[in-house]
């Protein structure tokens, strides 16, 4: 069996052990374990370590691009919140599963974990 990336498997939500499980049960909660290997996946906490790359990521993005749309066509109050107030939405939502993925794959690769008493 081939070892998979673990930060593509992350990526698409997939085990970083097996790269076939699934990492999330529900949107954003972990699964607490590999339905496909068993790896114990409760350990894994990516803290707010993904909301903090998206919030900066979409922050910049929108920002860009609302203030770009006021410079260059002026339109009204309302046509700024109709757009970019959703698409804010849409952004961060979108982004943050991939990202937690990742961050919790990179914790995979790098071995770390939350200390526990019983360690
Ligand atoms: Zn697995």
């Amino acid at each position: 069996m081939q070892t998979p990336n673990p930060l593509l498997a992350g990526l698409r939500g997939r085990c970083p052990n097996c790269g076939e499980g699934y990492l999330f049960d529900g949107f954003l909660k972990v699964a607490a374990r590999c339905e496909a290997c068993g790896y114990d996946l409760s350990k894994a906490d990516s803290g707010d370590g993904p909301a903090v790359f998206v919030i900066l990521i979409a922050g910049f993005l929108v920002s860009f691009a609302a203030l770009f749309t006021e410079f260059t066509i002026h339109p009204p109050i309302w046509v700024h919140l109709i757009i970019w107030l959703p698409l804010t939405l849409v952004v961060c939502l979108g982004l943050l599963r991939p990202f937690k993925g990742v961050m919790l794959a990179a914790q995979f690769m790098n071995k770390a974990s939350e200390a526990r008493h019983d360690d």
